[in-house]
């Protein structure tokens, strides 16, 4: 990736960049739609990178091509604004702006982009390309960030900027990755811990990325409608409870069991959805704290079919993907995994078996729908660094 960044940075721009910033994709391995309630999720910065070469120059002028667009953007980080002809330099411009915002003195530069990361499928493109983005300024400008500081530095630049409403978990997982861990991450106090997915000399389970390539379009209005259902059964049970309930995983799952049947359904099934999550991020952390792998994939298994059934933010494509995974030997759990209503499937596939696991799923899938679903065979990777050159 890093040779790609410096061949396509001498094509546009001529000579050679001095620093690249590399930030990695993430997948969220359990807990979901836990993070804007309040609650942990297990997440894994993973090994497709999205790579942003550059060199300062005079003037007040940035200029950054993204190879993958094929666009060449300018911009200039004091004065930032919006361009509709660019609309991905938005990522580049409100890291720059955040960044300059917090009293760096961020230099004029140069930059290309680079990826191995798919954009748009729930792998957290943006996260990766604001936290490159911020690691080559930091290389540029000699800065070492405070990794929490930055991560919620990214984080505001994709609120407020980007205009995107995201939680930090994007952010944080792909300054925070570490090859061959997994990040248990409180989303209310941003406490972490970071947990082995592997052991000492033996490779781990593989962490395979099926994408069901719906259209993402149905995605926004229904995240919408979730978010306003899970602050509907917070209030409903901050009543029966007669306590406050900030967030939906303020309540633990034995005290949500006794109250369930007071609320109306669907907002039942929804809170069913979240704070059972929330437990089977506990129970999987305590299972990968002594390797216990294939009680982690009976989570990720319970974890979409709560999907399904509770939270409804399953489809065709996904059900198929995850039936057809839990069949295939070495397939130690499935289950989609981001927002929902399109996106991936996480699976967790003994490392011996991954390569027929994925001849299964393109078979399968190809057989009922005719389509060829991308598969992306991952390991948990390293987080966000810069590279001298
Ligand atoms: P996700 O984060 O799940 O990939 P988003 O919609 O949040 O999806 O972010 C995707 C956007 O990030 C793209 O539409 C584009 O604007 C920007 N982006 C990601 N990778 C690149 C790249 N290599 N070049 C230019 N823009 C990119
Ligand atoms: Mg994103």
């Amino acid at each position: 990736m890093i040779d790609e960044a410096v061949a396509a940075f001498r094509q546009v721009f001529g000579g050679a960049p001095a620093v690249c910033g590399v930030g990695p994709g993430r997948v969220e391995l359990l807990g979901n739609h836990t993070d804007y309630n309040g609650g942990c999720v297990l997440t894994a910065a993973i090994d497709r990178r999205v790579v942003v070469a550059g060199r300062c120059v005079t003037g007040y002028r940035s200029r950054v091509h993204s190879v993958y667009l094929g666009q060449t953007a300018e911009f200039q980080a004091q004065s930032p604004a919006h361009d509709p002809a660019f609309p991905w330099a938005d990522y580049v411009q409100g890291v720059a702006a955040v960044l300059s915002e917090s009293g760096l003195v961020v230099p004029a530069f140069e930059a290309v982009i680079t990826s191995d990361l798919p954009t748009a499928s729930g792998l957290s493109s943006s996260a990766a390309l604001e936290a490159a983005t911020a690691q080559l300024i930091a290389g540029l400008t000699e800065f070492e960030p405070d990794r929490l500081e930055l991560a919620r530095l990214l984080q505001k630049a994709e609120n407020e900027f980007v205009g995107v409403r995201c939680g930090i978990l994007d952010q944080f997982s792909s300054i925070f990755g570490r090859a061959d861990q997994v990040i248990y991450l409180d989303c209310g106090s941003l406490q972490h811990e970071l947990l082995p997915l592997g052991e000492a000399g033996r490779a781990g389970p593989a962490i395979v990325l099926c994408d069901a390539q719906a259209p993402r379009s149905l995605a926004a209005g229904q995240y919408n409608q979730r978010r306003a259902e899970c602050e509907q059964a917070a209030s409903l049970l901050a009543v029966a409870l007669g306590r406050p309930v900030e967030r939906l995983c303020d309540v633990r799952l034995p005290e949500f069991e006794a109250l369930a049947a007071a609320l109306p359904d669907p907002v039942d099934r929804r809170a069913r959805h979240v704070i059972g999550e929330n437990d089977r991020v506990d129970r999987a952390r305590q299972s990968l704290r002594t390797g216990r792998f294939g009680e982690v994939g009976k989570l990720l298994v319970e974890s979409h079919l709560s999907s399904r059934v509770n939270f409804e933010n399953s489809t065709d494509g996904l059900d198929l993907l995850q039936d057809l995974a839990v069949r295939q030997p070495g397939c130690l759990g499935s289950r989609l995994c981001g927002g929902g209503w399109g996106g991936n499937t996480v699976n967790l596939v003994a490392p011996q078996a991954v390569d027929e696991f994925a001849a299964a799923i393109v078979a399968g899938y190809r057989s009922v729908t005719g389509n060829t679903p991308p598969i992306h065979i991952c390991r948990a990777a390293d987080g966000a660094q810069t590279v001298r050159l």
